[in-house]
């Protein structure tokens, strides 16, 4: 089975190993070493990157990336997906792996710092970490937990950077089950092993785990929390550590500070500027609104003295070129309150439409009609006996179905 470097030394970048297997095919050939230092995909943590090249190395000597590596499942043996001409791949190859180190450290400083946070939530409120993810932009831990408050977060959060500020040691010890539960171990891993892999941050925290660590909790950096989320095994926590928590803070920064210059503010008041607009708006929109009744009520009484008589009814038919749905059904409204009328409008303002309406309790189908209009039209709508709207594909033919409605009223 491949000889894991990175249980040792995960500061270790360059090795030199022997090819034991080549498989697959081109453009994703997985090579097996008699060992290695690339972390394969497993316990939360993401896979490393690199190269492999072909010993000795000279001048035009093949280097092959390396995109992914990952564990097969049955053997246990940590496979290398090379791409390239993989033709030079043969068992015996002597090889030279270099692995993309800052991608390394960046794992590391998440998963380091996914421990010292795990450890505080458990220290502070007994809430312990049931899984962890690790994603390209943010880490996730899942907390057997109800809720989680904001100030706990924030407790949390500083318990675990008191951590690192104080740059414990964190070792790499090995255990038989039996040991790791006499030394407090909460979580043994289920697995039949003779020997559980421990990394032991000082006085801090002491967890079975394979992944790669810093040497002390200095070289996380720090460890910022970010949202939470309700999940179905408890609560969900998202942060960042070490130079990604920089990045990502300064993303925010920049986001911030361009919403404050919208604002022409500082980034602390963005929120209450917010709020401001906001309250402008709604009471900007009310007086709209008002204005909107007052030259319906306008319109409706100037309609009224050009409505058409037909038989015991008033027939007011209008096509509105500017307005829109909202406004002819207030209009609408309005001239419906006089006795004996009905109302044919159509609007070609936001999406062209119709509003059939008649006085409460008169003798027309204004849903009836409309269901025949819209059905012409092949769009949708409907309403009761009084009152009814439908779509219209462009203002053009919405004008033509009022006028085609009006017919039908005797
Ligand atoms: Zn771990």
């Amino acid at each position: 089975m491949t000889e894991r470097l990175y249980y040792a030394d995960s500061f270790l970048h360059e090795f030199e190993a022997r090819v034991l297997a080549v498989a697959g095919e081109a453009g994703r050939v997985a090579v097996t070493l008699d060992r290695s230092a690339f972390y394969p995909a497993s316990g939360g943590q993401v896979f490393d990157t690199g190269w492999l090249e072909i010993m000795p190395a000279a001048s035009g000597t093949p280097h092959l990336r390396v995109n992914e590596v990952v564990e097969d499942e049955k053997t246990g043996e940590v496979l290398h997906i090379v791409d390239g001409d993989t033709a030079v791949f043969q068992t015996g190859t002597q090889v030279r792996g270099v692995i993309d180190a800052e991608r390394r450290r960046n794992h590391m400083q998440q998963h380091s710092g996914q421990h010292v946070l795990s450890a505080a939530f458990e220290k502070l409120y007994g809430f312990a970490t049931v899984s962890f993810h690790m994603g390209d932009d943010s880490c996730t831990i899942d907390l057997a937990a109800d809720s989680v408050s904001a100030s706990q977060l924030q407790v949390a959060e500083k318990l675990a950077n008191e951590a690192v500020a104080e740059d414990r040691s964190v070792e790499v010890r090995f255990a038989t089950p039996d040991e790791a539960r006499a030394m407090g171990v909460r979580k043994i891993p289920p697995a039949e092993r003779e020997k559980l892999r421990l990394i032991d941050v000082a006085d801090f925290d002491l967890n079975a785990c394979g992944g790669t660590h810093v040497r002390s909790t200095g070289q996380i950096g720090a460890i910022l929390l970010r949202k939470t989320e309700k999940v179905k095994q408890g609560v969900r926590v998202e942060f960042v550590c070490g130079l990604r928590a920089v990045s990502i803070a300064r993303r925010d920064f920049e986001t911030l500070t361009e919403a404050a210059a919208l604002f022409s503010t500082h980034i602390w008041e963005v929120p209450q500027q917010i709020r401001k607009w906001q309250n402008e708006i709604k009471a900007a929109q009310k007086a709209q609104h008002r204005l909107l009744e007052e030259v319906a009520e306008l319109q409706a009484e100037r309609m009224l003295l050009s409505a058409e008589q037909r038989g015991p009814r008033k027939l007011v038919v209008q096509y509105l070129a500017d307005r829109d749905l909202g406004f002819i059904k207030m209009l609408a409204q309005k001239l419906t309150k006089n006795d004996g009328m009905v109302a044919l409008l159509a609007c070609g303002g936001g999406q062209p439409s119709l509003v059939f309406a008649q006085t409460a309790g008169s003798a027309c189908d204004m849903g009836a009609l409309m269901k025949q209009t819209v059905q012409t039209l092949g769009t949708r709508g409907g309403g009761n006996r009084d009152m009814a709207q439908g779509g219209a594909p462009d203002g053009e033919r919405a004008e033509r179905a009022v006028r085609n409605a009006a017919s039908a009223i005797g």
